[in-house]
């Protein structure tokens, strides 16, 4: 007999996730299912910023940077340990967007997301600013304003736990290949490895992110109108260009911006491009273009310029944004639109376009919208409950960062501010019973030992080198090529895929 479930969610990036973690909390047996690792698409491959999107004001989108502003403040009470406040630092030159433009731009940036713990805007003289000193001198003034960090991959994986803890069932590694809608249900036909096995959902969400149109004429029809946009967006990885823990925004000549945000200790990281997408969804890469374009932009405002041989690495990802017919690739909207098709049988609710920053309430949205068609018990709860891990006191992460130096003083300071950033509470069942390093295991460079690669596979569902160099966490930038070959030797052994 086929295996039920109330929701099937086909996808684990940060929308899948987030819808399936608020409807199992609200008691409905859900479904997750990923075709590769989680948040292995475009959710890993943002700049990493939970923010309302300054430059979203030019274009009117109020409602959604009120909204993204309103939700940097639950996630970071929610999540405080893999997110926190970053202060931007805008240089400005004539022939840019004007001054008063950008005033009124930070004035309604600092008020529309309602009250606030970040600091406000003001305006900065870069000539006296000693955190300003690596940009170039002809820059004088220049605006400074605050959003919040994320590491995206982590939220995801958070997110899917979290989902699973109130009784999920999250499985990576397995795609849903067919659907096949009667009144009451679907009947879906899921693949992990060579096996197929059949389901029976009562409702289906589609969060395929860049895959959705593809998703939707599997369960509809080839004749389902395409709705997406795909955009693709790169980053460089560069070695640290500057002191200090702020990040910049550079407007570029084609009224475009670029970041540059200190990244992973020893590096910074800067992007993004905007660009039509038509290739291979499994397979995104930066272009020598792209790679072109990101180092002359940051090169614009940098004393030093940036050789193509500083790139330590790269990412890049392709948006899934709804065509709304706007013009350019950077003003089509990043807002969300649901598409709920129930009229012929048991509804199937998509997916488009959104951010990191506002995954929470487009689950909550989510659920609403499939509530017309499917009866979805409970209520949004999702606003008050931190992510796991993120359950401190205060939402402080200062203090509990503190509290563990005593509890684990035999771990060495930079080990264990990457490890309370990442695991933040549950470090303690990282750790375990452990008094010195050598009871964690195995050691294979840096500070991964082999405890941490348990913990990752027993609780993260991390099932290859992969999965814990890159998303898990990004250990891929620190350890030497003996290092990695050895953490995917360790999994080899395991034949956990
Ligand atoms: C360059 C760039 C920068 C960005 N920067 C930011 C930022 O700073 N802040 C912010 O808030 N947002 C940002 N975003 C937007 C944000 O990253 C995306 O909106 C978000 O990650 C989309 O998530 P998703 O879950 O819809 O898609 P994805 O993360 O792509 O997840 C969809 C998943 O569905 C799976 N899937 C598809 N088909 C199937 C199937 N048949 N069976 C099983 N699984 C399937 C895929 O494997 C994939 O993992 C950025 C995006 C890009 C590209």
């Amino acid at each position: 007999m086929s295996e039920r479930c109330d929701l099937l969610v086909v996808g684990g990036g940060i929308n899948g996730a987030g819808i399936a973690r608020d409807a199992a909390g609200r008691g409905l047996k859900v479904l997750l299912v990923e075709k590769d690792d989680l948040a292995s698409h475009t959710s890993s491959a943002s700049t990493k910023l939970v923010h309302g999107g300054l430059r979203y004001l030019e274009n009117f989108k109020f409602r959604l940077v009120a909204e993204s502003l309103r939700e940097r403040e639950v996630l970071l009470r929610n999540a405080p340990h893999i997110i926190w406040p970053l202060r931007f630092v805008m240089p400005h030159e004539p022939g840019m967007r004007p001054n008063w433009m950008l005033r009124i731009g930070l004035a309604l940036y600092d008020r529309l997301g309602g009250p606030r713990t970040l600091a406000g805007s003001h305006r900065v003289d870069l000539r006296k600013a000693p955190h300003c000193a690596s940009l170039q001198e002809r820059l004088r003034t220049g605006f400074e304003y605050s959003d919040c960090w994320v590491e995206d991959s982590r939220l995801v994986v958070l997110t899917a736990m979290d989902a699973e803890a109130r009784g999920a069932s999250v499985r990576t590694r397995t795609e849903c290949v067919a659907l096949d809608r009667q009144r009451d249900c679907w009947t879906v036909k899921l693949r992990f490895e060579s096996t197929e096995r059949e389901v029976k959902a009562r409702a289906i969400v589609n969060a395929g992110g860049p895959f959705v149109d593809r998703m939707a004429r599997i369960a509809l029809g080839q004749g389902t109108p395409a709705h997406l946009r795909l955009v693709k967006g790169s980053h460089i990885v560069v070695s640290r260009r500057y002191p200090g823990e702020h990040a910049y925004i550079f407007q570029q000549p084609d009224r475009r911006i670029v970041f540059a945000i200190p990244y992973e200790r020893d590096f910074t990281l800067i992007g993004t491009t905007d660009l039509l997408y038509e290739d291979d969804l499994d397979r995104v890469e930066i272009s020598t273009a792209e790679n072109d374009y990101l180092r002359e932009a940051a090169s614009r405002y940098f004393k030093s310029g940036i050789a193509v041989d500083e790139i330590v690495s790269t990412f890049s990802g392709v948006r899934p944004l709804y065509e709304d017919n706007a013009g350019t690739n950077s003003t089509v909207t990043r807002d969300y639109v649901f598409e709920l098709d129930s009229d012929e049988g048991a509804p199937i609710l998509s997916v488009y376009g959104g951010k990191i920053t506002t995954y929470r309430k487009l689950a909550e949205h989510a659920l609403a919208k499939l509530g017309s068609a499917l009866p979805i018990p409970g209520e949004p709860w999702t606003k008050q409950v931190p992510l796991p891990g993120g359950d401190m006191a205060g939402a402080d992460f200062a203090r509990f960062l503190w509290e563990a130096s005593d509890s684990y003083d035999w771990l060495p300071a930079e080990m264990l501010l990457r490890l309370s950033r990442a695991y933040g509470t549950r470090i303690t069942k990282l750790i375990g019973k452990a008094r010195s390093l050598n009871d964690l295991g195995r050691h294979f460079g840096g500070d991964l030992y082999e405890a941490e690669l348990t913990y990752l596979v027993r609780h993260e569902f991390a099932r290859t080198s992969e999965d814990v160099l890159w998303r898990r966490s990004k250990l891929g930038l620190h350890l030497n090529p003996q290092a990695k070959a050895d953490v995917g030797e360790w999994f080899d052994q395991k034949q956990l895929v």
